[in-house]
């Protein structure tokens, strides 16, 4: 081993121990902010350490300098810039872009390998392994591409009709197969490797459109770690086709956390990953908004600040509509406030509030609300029978008792935050209309729950004076 080389390990190890620890340091919303900066020194670490003492085979150094430098700082400007304008409510799009640009630069980075194996249409000085790992990568790559891009436009409402069409399962397990036969086929034979590869590749981003498009009703999150997981999973096997350490813990990392997330995802929405990889799960049967509920009861600031003030203990239960009016602060006011005048206050965290796992969590943990004070489901549920005030924020969907008790609806089998066992249930939203399933919710017309009605930041804020008046 050269000189060099045994340099550029030494900064591979540091990189790789440094997003270790940075991993570490973001379970915890008190050290999250530095782990991240801990990783991203890492990253650091390793890129110079590759500009400095990357050599070849035949010992050249790194060349390109000057397009890879110019293509860093575009990304730098984008990235910044992106960062610092997107809106708290626009984050999980933005997570998936990110997810979309993982998967892709993992796909081209198969696609460069092959062509340097080639000529002619012929694979020259290949193994077996490396052809399977860099068709792994390629698929892999390739689907958490076109599959992110699609959870973008659905997120960002772009697209908005989905729903699988006669045929879809069939049609996704013939392109898996397909794509099976066609890696099989460029690993047995030399001839015709570039048609079998590019066949792959198209066949795998269609896989992806296919895959995420019928997703509806509240499963995306499932499908948003699975796409997570997948990127890190390419980026590790494009990390075993350079030899490049830094790179494979990168993605292992990545692809181990999002394969947990989408276990924990699957159990918070009781789905089992094989339906989610064929994407057969997900239904979009919409529901009409109040249709044959009965009627609902409306409450005001002034009684919903009468009621919480001779509350023992209130339960708040954070939802998407919390981060669209960017509500977390007054909310932690109001928890301020009913703690200093002795009323027990915690958060309810249903996993797949919002629109990005781990939501609720960044955006209390942004507001600095105490991360004790968060509950998690089961803990909960447990919590309800003995609490006075259950106060939704903007949730809809992660309450809604159809997940139990309507084997029609899309959200049936999901574990859902049982609010009604609570004395008495507040919902805070604008108006009646249904949150991201689409459905209505038979708990806005339960006899223990009263209808809050306006823009939960205005209506907190309100409640807050009123109750400092009492
Ligand atoms: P929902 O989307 O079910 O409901 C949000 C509610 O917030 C709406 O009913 C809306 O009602 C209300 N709302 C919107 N704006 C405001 C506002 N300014 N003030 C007060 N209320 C407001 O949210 P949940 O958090 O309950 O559920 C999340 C859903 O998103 C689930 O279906 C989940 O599966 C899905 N999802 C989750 C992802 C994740 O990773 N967490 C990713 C993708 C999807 P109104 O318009 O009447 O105000």
């Amino acid at each position: 081993m050269t000189f060099d080389t045994a340099l550029l390990l030494i900064c591979y190890l540091i990189g790789s121990l440094a997003f270790i620890v940075g991993l570490k340091m973001l379970s915890s919303p008190k050290t999250a902010l530095n782990g991240n900066r801990f990783a991203a020194i890492g990253m650091l670490v390793a890129i110079i350490g590759t500009f400095l003492f990357y050599r070849n085979s035949k010992g050249e150094p790194l060349g390109n300098f000057i397009l890879i430098f110019i293509a860093i700082v575009i990304g730098i400007i984008i990235g910044t810039l992106t960062a610092k304008k997107v809106k708290m409510t626009e984050m999980p799009q933005l997570v998936s872009l990110f997810n979309g640009a993982g998967g892709l630069c993992a796909a081209l980075i198969a696609v460069v390998e092959f062509k340097s194996l080639i000529s002619g249409g012929i694979i020259y000085q290949a193994s077996t392994g490396y052809l399977l790992i860099l068709i792994a990568g390629l698929l892999i790559g390739s689907i958490s591409f076109s599959g992110s891009v699609i959870a973008f436009a659905k997120l960002n409402g772009n697209i908005k009709k989905t729903g699988s069409f006669k045929g879809q399962q069939f049609i996704n397990f013939s392109v898996l197969i397909t794509v099976i036969v066609l890696s099989v086929l460029l690993v047995l034979s030399t001839a015709n490797a570039s048609i079998y590869f590019y066949a792959i590749l198209v066949l795998a981003l269609l896989y992806g459109v296919l895959f995420v498009v019928p997703i509806g009703g509240a499963d995306m999150p499932v499908v948003i770690s699975l796409l997570n997981s997948f990127t890190g999973i390419a980026t590790a096997f494009a990390g075993f086709l350079y030899s490049n350490q830094a790179m494979m813990t990168g993605g292992i990392l990545v692809g181990s956390a999002g394969t947990i997330l989408t276990l924990i995802m699957c159990r918070a929405m009781n789905r089992s990953l094989g339906k989610v990889l064929l994407g057969s799960f997900g239904g979009t049967k919409k529901v009409d908004g109040a249709k044959d509920e009965g009627s609902y009861k409306e409450i005001s600031v002034s009684d919903t600040a009468m009621v919480m003030n001779y509350a023992h203990k209130v339960i708040i239960v954070p939802g998407y509509g919390l981060a669209v009016a960017q509500a977390q602060h007054a909310c932690h006011d109001l928890d301020k406030l009913l703690t200093e005048k002795g009323i027990e206050v915690s958060y309810a965290i249903h996993p797949v509030a919002g629109r990005m796992p781990g939501h609720m969590n960044v955006l209390l943990a942004e507001a600095n609300v105490p991360y004790e004070k968060l509950k998690e489901l089961e803990q909960s549920n447990t919590e309800f029978p003995h609490t006075d005030v259950v106060l939704v924020l903007g949730a809809n969907d992660v309450v809604n008792p159809a997940a139990e008790n309507d084997a029609s609806s899309p959200v049936y089998g999901m574990q859902i935050l049982e609010v009604d066992k609570a004395k008495q249930v507040i919902v805070n939203k604008r108006t009646m209309n249904p949150g991201y399933a689409g459905i209505s919710n038979a708990l806005f017309y339960e006899p223990n729950t009263s209808m809050l009605f306006g823009d939960a930041k205005n209506v907190l804020e309100q409640l807050i004076a009123e109750i400092k008046t009492m």
